[in-house]
């Protein structure tokens, strides 16, 4: 290799001689970075979404190629975040991607050392008779006096920091008919 063509592969050299003085662009290129592209580049369809880490409900475009998520970037069509992610929403592709994620609904029945495989509309009943028995056992009709009540005590609401405010409104009305009165969200305790 010539001495020029050496001299002239460092990036701080082809910085301040060529047209890229701020070092941002082909200046610090390497062959092999300037033949890369952005993986939303040959992304199939791009679906919008929201970010799940916060109540701050920051907008999303979900890149999808090969029915596989591939990248996941804020959304700037959103007046909440206008195209922004803070450090942990730009690594929600981790969440959804990740190796250690859970795709099959899991369940370890009392006393049982062992986790097992369930079905999600087994899953799904098992939660309805669950809330509709907790319900039944603390409900109270009346007071000592006999003042119409009509509440249960028999569960609780705990709403967590990942809720945005319509997850919270709807989660809110259900418990409400339902006849709760402990509702709460984990951002106030
Ligand atoms: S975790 Fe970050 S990116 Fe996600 S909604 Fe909250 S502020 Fe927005």
């Amino acid at each position: 290799m010539g001495v020029k063509r050496w001299v002239g592969a460092w990036p701080v050299y082809r910085q301040l001689t060529g047209a890229d003085r701020l070092g941002r662009g082909r200046a610090v290129q390497s062959r092999r970075s300037a033949g890369l592209g952005p993986r939303t580049a040959d992304a199939d369809r791009v679906a919008d979404s929201v970010c799940p880490y916060c109540a701050v409900g920051c907008a999303q475009r979900v890149y999808v190629k090969d029915e596989r998520v591939v990248q996941i970037e804020g959304n700037p069509d959103s007046p909440v975040s206008r195209g922004r992610l803070c450090p942990k929403g730009s690594a929600s592709k981790q969440l959804v991607t990740g190796p250690q994620r859970e795709r099959k609904v899991r369940y370890r029945p009392p006393y049982a050392t062992e986790w097992q495989d369930l079905d999600l509309d087994v899953a799904m009943e098992m939660v309805a008779d669950r809330v509709l028995d907790a319900r039944r056992r603390g409900w109270q009709d009346t007071d000592a006096s006999g003042r119409p009540l009509r509440r249960t005590l028999g569960f609780a609401g705990l709403g967590g920091a990942t809720l945005d405010n319509e997850e919270n409104y709807l989660i809110k009305k259900l418990f409400t008919a339902l006849g709760a009165i402990q509702i709460e969200n984990q951002a106030r305790i």
